[in-house]
């Protein structure tokens, strides 16, 4: 694999060298938002100051090239994530709406009275609202996948609902954003598949954490947000099997999805653009291709590797803090470190080590029904980058320790 260097990585980033109440920033809420490089930024004042205009509609050379680098964006994004077609990749403003998007079409489409969507406990809210929306209005249920107490998905549990229920779709993160766990999603497309499910893979934490191959998983949609993923906020993606986007009705109405309008009845364009209706947010989606490029520079295989390793260092370091309980599955995780210290709330804890510059995140972290399966009011989360150092960790460590002391 490419070389990797941790400092020169961190050197791509502008916004990690900064003092925060008079300290070194080190930035541990990653799994909430990443930062962005400086060819993410660059790539998106480029555009601003000499391409942009409106897309697929201007007959003058500025909107010729503000096209072009829009549609690149979409094929640089399709080769990314292995779709077969560059027309299964449709803009969205991130994975809230690109489930949104699926719950009202997909999911209007196939849930009939008695259906049912099966979501593990462990999802983002992201992840168990749009499909409680749709199912209210079909008169479908969704029905909670339980979770084993390590807090992996009951599999067996699962294999059972799906055995019970009439299961028209499936809906599971790759990773955990709450508990970093790597949840066993092609084992459980496997299962859903076999069953007659449609499966539904929130990418929301896995994508900047593996290299994804979407024929290869076989889901039907995956979901991501550019902003995770090193790009700007406001764009994200929704991948679909060519077919079934074919045959979903569309979202949203207006410009740009529609073939001809008239007052005796409207013909939609084809996909993607019959899911993308009004201007798009075309900065972000370039600035999401730079990202992209940006991170094949790095390498997916070096990033995550480094987290692995920082990872390891990190749990080594709390091991011995006698006081640090992980909250989640000891099984496989990417870099994600959700912790308690009992006898203490976690907003305490996260605002000492705001004082001392480190930020993390705390809270229900948008997992309310997971917080409620743990009995806890909130986690305490740091989470990697491959831009975070040694360094970012031992001051984490020595930060948390203060903090204990502190409290406990
Ligand atoms: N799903 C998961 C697993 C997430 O981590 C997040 C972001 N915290 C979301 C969905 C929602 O993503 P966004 O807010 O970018 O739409």
């Amino acid at each position: 694999s490419k070389y990797f260097d941790v400092d020169l990585a961190r050197a791509d980033f502008p916004l990690l060298a900064q003092e925060v109440n008079g300290q070194p920033l080190v930035y541990l809420d990653n799994a909430a938002t990443t930062q962005k490089p400086r060819a993410v930024i660059q790539a998106l004042a480029h555009y601003y100051q000499m391409d942009n205009s409106n897309v697929h509609r201007g007959a003058h050379a500025v909107a010729d090239r503000a096209t072009r680098a829009f549609e690149a964006a979409r094929s640089r994004v399709a080769r990314f994530i292995n779709a077969e077609q560059v027309e299964e990749v449709i803009w969205t403003r991130g994975t809230t709406e690109s489930i949104n998007l699926v719950a009202q079409t997909f999911g209007r489409m196939v849930l009939n009275e008695g259906d049912v969507v099966l979501v593990p406990v462990s999802e983002h809210h992201a992840n168990i609202v749009p499909w409680q929306m749709v199912a209210q209005a079909r008169g479908a249920r969704v029905i909670s996948i339980p979770l084993t107490p390590t807090c992996d998905i009951d599999l067996e549990a699962f294999d059972a609902l799906l055995a019970q229920h009439s299961v028209k779709i499936v809906a599971v993160n790759q990773v955990s954003n709450a508990l970093g766990t790597i949840n066993p999603v092609a084992d459980m497309i496997a299962r859903a598949k076999a069953a007659g499910a449609a499966v539904l893979i929130d990418g929301a934490q896995g994508v900047a954490h593996s290299s994804v191959d979407v024929q290869a998983l076989g889901a039907d949609f995956y979901v991501f947000s550019g902003h995770k993923l090193y790009g700007p906020t406001g764009i994200g993606v929704l991948w679909g099997k060519k077919d079934l986007l074919d045959a979903m009705p569309p979202y949203q109405g207006g410009g740009e999805m529609i073939e001809t309008v008239s007052f005796d009845g409207t013909t939609y364009n084809q996909v993607p653009f019959k899911f993308e209706a009004g201007t798009p947010n075309i900065a972000g989606a370039i600035g999401l291709a730079a990202a992209i490029e940006y991170l094949e520079g790095v390498g997916i295989d070096n990033a995550v590797a480094h987290e692995e390793s920082l990872m390891h260092y990190l749990l080594d370091a709390v091991a011995e803090m006698t006081h640090v309980q992980r909250v989640g599955s000891p099984q496989r995780s990417v870099g994600i470190f959700s912790f308690l210290v009992p006898g203490t709330h976690p907003s305490d804890i996260g605002m000492l080590l705001d004082q001392q510059g480190v930020a993390i995140r705390t809270g229900h972290h948008c997992t309310q029904p997971l917080m409620q399966y743990l009995n806890a009011p909130g986690t305490a989360r740091a989470s990697l980058s491959f831009y975070n150092t040694r360094n970012d960790v031992d001051a984490f460590v020595q930060a948390l320790d203060k903090a204990c002391r502190l409290l406990v």
